[in-house]
């Protein structure tokens, strides 16, 4: 028998995650130079990080053969969200956050509740510890809640949100979410991913943090990848229960987050000028990038995050010619969109360059 038939089934039924092109990949195959290439793949924050991380991490290496101690992070992150230090549990990314939230609570026999269309980390998530992925049809390209509850069955342990999600940008008002976790059995935890909150309009967005003394089985995962330009770092956070954070903490790895991504994280969040500027730049990258589209007549889902999903008709022949143009975006057919494709929205110039180059493309 082969080592690969040795491994467990579930496992070998995974389709691999798909990550955006790497600029230096896309210069060794086209030959030109690197720093010809706009990436609009990957939601990144096109300021890069923030100057404060930047210093704290400078200042960080001074420490680095010692382990990290997430004392400070944590604490700084429960004071920000208003709740007890026990409620943060701290992800290397919140990648590892929504993995050690599987892990607690999946196994074979369990099963998941997921949108279509929602974000690829879920599946995976799921599908590692051979639980069954029980996949809700999108409504508007975006999660139905009454879908979802009615989704959920005897052996459901977790069931996966994203608002706003990622690849399409949806954006679920926060009374509905509200409503939705009343109407869930209170036994089957709630995950309310928001890696793109910071990005939303203030009038927009709600406080989740206070919801967690009336929904014991929520948890909410945010992450310092996006609007805080930590991508590299990986760096995220969930706040939970203390019962679910306690029971997260004990399957994470001890060391999971490292000296310089703390100490980023914790310089990050101070820094409410970069915060701004990350946001008022996503803004008016925005509107650039709607206006070129309806100009160019391209139909598109209303953005709520620091990306926009627009329809091209053949997403992988469009996603070509925008590589031979030295433009990378997010091909999105693996989530169920072929005719797709997503846009990071960059600087003006980034912008600008996309638009040009998906004039020639289509
Ligand atoms: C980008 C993203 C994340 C963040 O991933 P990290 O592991 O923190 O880099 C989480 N959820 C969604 C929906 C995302 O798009």
């Amino acid at each position: 028998m082969s080592l690969s038939e040795q491994a467990l089934s579930y496992v070998r039924a995974i389709s691999p995650y798909q990550p955006g092109k790497p600029i230096t990949e896309l210069a060794r195959e086209m030959g030109i130079p690197v720093d010809s290439i706009v990436k609009l793949a990957s939601n990144e924050n096109p300021l890069g990080m923030s100057p404060k991380a930047k210093k704290a991490v400078e200042a960080a290496i001074a420490g680095i053969e010692r382990y990290p101690d997430q004392f400070e992070l944590i604490a700084k992150v429960a004071e920000r969200c208003g709740v007890a230090a026990g409620q943060v549990v701290l992800g290397n990314g919140s990648n590892d956050v929504l993995d050690l939230i599987a892990r607690v609570f999946l196994a074979p026999g369990r099963s998941a509740v997921f949108a279509q269309h929602a974000f690829a980390v879920y599946p995976l998530a799921t599908l590692s510890t051979g639980a069954e992925l029980v996949a809700t049809p999108a409504k508007n390209y975006g999660h139905d809640l009454a879908a979802m509850r009615a989704a959920i069955r005897p052996d459901t342990r977790i069931v996966w949100i994203a608002n706003p999600n990622n690849p399409t940008g949806n954006f679920l008002p926060y009374p509905e979410v509200r409503a939705f976790l009343e109407a869930v059995p209170k036994d089957v935890v709630v995950v309310l991913d928001e890696a793109y909150n910071e990005y939303l309009p203030p009038a927009d967005r709600v406080d989740v943090a206070g919801w967690l003394a009336d929904f014991p089985n929520l948890v909410v995962c945010r992450t310092f990848s996006k609007i805080f330009g930590l991508a590299g770092l990986r760096v995220g956070y969930a706040l939970a229960s203390a019962e679910i954070a306690d029971l997260m903490n004990r399957v994470r790895q001890p060391f999971n987050v490292n000296n310089l991504a703390l100490a980023a994280a914790v310089a990050a969040l101070d820094d409410h000028e970069f915060i701004k500027a990350s946001y008022e730049l996503n803004q008016r990258g925005m509107v650039q990038i709607i206006a070129g589209l309806e100009r160019l007549g391209l139909e598109y889902i209303k953005p709520h995050g620091n990306f926009v999903t627009f329809r091209v008709g053949n997403g992988a022949a469009v996603n070509q010619k925008l590589l031979q143009q030295g433009v990378i975006v997010r091909p999105i057919g693996g989530y169920g969109l072929p005719e797709w494709l997503r846009v990071t929205i960059g600087a003006e110039a980034e912008n600008a360059r996309f638009l040009a180059a998906l004039e020639q493309a289509v």
